[in-house]
């Protein structure tokens, strides 16, 4: 399987994206595209959720 490091741009941690995924096709078609780590997206959707309940 192939996969790529790629940095998040939010906690500037590498992480792995792998062949199939969505964040994949983003990195083959855009390697400059921000990325976000698994961690970092879970927190962004739980914001997300607090925001819209507030
Ligand atoms: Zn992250």
């Amino acid at each position: 399987m192939f996969s790529y490091e790629v940095i998040c741009f939010s906690c500037r941690k590498a992480f792995r994206v792998y062949e199939g995924s969505k964040e994949y096709e983003r990195f083959k078609k855009n390697r400059n595209s921000a990325f976000c780590c698994e961690d970092c997206h879970h927190q962004i959707r739980i914001e997300a959720i607090k925001y819209f309940f507030r």
